[in-house]
């Protein structure tokens, strides 16, 4: 197939093209750059003429059908996603969720290609459910620092659904929940780089609040596999991907701290605003719909991540 992925540069998106490639499938990236990397790259240019990479910035509209050719699906995976990325790119993080998605639809619809979003867990906000099903609304502050990137995501989700109701394209929706893994930018402020980079330092590492808030982590190419399992499948509800594989902050320190041996020790920092209390994806879905569950366990994931980062000093 040939396959167009926004955002090809960034940490997931990078992994995806990557997959893409190795199913023997044509692939074109697009990206700004904004938050993703050159270096990332690099594996993809190795795959010769099935793959290339368009710099450009999809809010301002996409590489024509004349330059790039027609596709058979299209990856919207284009936007920061880092808190402190999106509250320092708050116009960016909202446009490109907004006529980013819009765009990227039209594409969709003017080639005749299914389509993938890619939304987040952060639709779900500081939710009230737990764990979270696809079927839970939400629970999400409209105007808070996070609001850019949550509201972007659920308008997104909103724009994705009235393409398939009133336009007839097929559409898919990720909700992606936390993940990690090598290619992350070591400053991107989530808690995996801050804490292993804070670790190989021999630094405190900086618990936000209290530590007890949790996350459950996903090791990237777990996360891929469900997500073009979920592209080649008949769901056109949204799936949420993600490792159930729940901890504290202060449950993932202390394992940081241990793995690499650092004795740096634990600093509390106040916590964000808005912060959710507490993420763990209910993965029944994935399970029934894409007989896909999480494969890579913590430690080796945490592993491939550490040496990641060593690799980058
Ligand atoms: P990332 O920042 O590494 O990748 C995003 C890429 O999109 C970057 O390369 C960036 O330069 C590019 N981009 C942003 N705006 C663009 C624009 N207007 N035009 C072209 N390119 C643009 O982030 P990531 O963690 O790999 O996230 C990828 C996608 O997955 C995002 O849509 C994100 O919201 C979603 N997601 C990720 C996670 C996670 O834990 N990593 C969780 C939930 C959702
Ligand atoms: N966090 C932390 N220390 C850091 C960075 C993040 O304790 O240096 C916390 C953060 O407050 C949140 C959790 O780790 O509770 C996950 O944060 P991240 O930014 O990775 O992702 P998100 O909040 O989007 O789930």
């Amino acid at each position: 197939m040939r396959i167009l992925v926004t955002g090809g540069a960034g940490f997931v998106p990078s992994h995806l093209c990557e997959r893409l490639l190795n199913d023997g499938h044509e692939v074109v990236a697009v990206d700004n750059f904004v938050t993703g990397h050159e270096r990332n790259l690099q594996p993809l240019r190795a795959f010769g003429d099935r793959f290339r990479f368009v710099e450009a910035d999809v809010t301002r509209g996409l590489p024509s059908q004349a330059e790039v050719g027609r596709f058979d699906r299209v990856y919207h995976m284009a936007s920061p996603a880092s808190p402190i990325d999106y509250v320092e790119l708050p116009f960016e993080t909202l446009y490109v969720g907004s006529d980013g998605t819009r765009i990227a639809l039209e594409r969709a619809l003017a080639d005749g290609a299914r389509f993938l979003l890619a939304s987040t867990s952060e639709v779900y906000g500081d939710p009230a459910v737990h764990p979270q099903v696809e079927g839970y609304w939400g629970n999400v502050n409209p105007i808070g620092p996070r609001s850019v990137y949550d509201e972007a995501k659920r308008y997104a989700e909103a724009l994705t659904m009235a393409f398939r109701r009133y336009k007839g394209v097929q559409t898919r929706i990720v909700r992606i929940f936390n993940t990690y893994g090598p290619r992350m930018r070591a400053n991107d402020g989530r808690v995996m780089p801050a804490f292993v980079n804070q670790a190989l330092d021999g630094q405190p590492l900086t618990v936000f609040g209290d530590g007890t808030q949790t996350r459950s982590f996903c090791y990237v190419t777990d996360l891929v596999d469900g997500i073009v399992r979920l592209m080649e499948s008949d769901l056109d509800e949204p799936c949420n991907i993600g490792n159930p594989h729940e901890m504290s902050m202060t449950q993932l320190a202390q394992y940081i701290n241990r793995f690499t041996g650092s004795a740096g020790g634990i600093v509390h920092k106040p916590l964000p605003k808005d912060d959710p209390t507490r993420r763990r994806p209910d993965i029944g879905r994935a399970r029934q719909h894409l007989g896909w569950e999480p494969k890579v366990d913590f430690e080796t994931g945490v592993a491939a991540t550490v040496e990641w980062f060593k690799s980058l000093r």
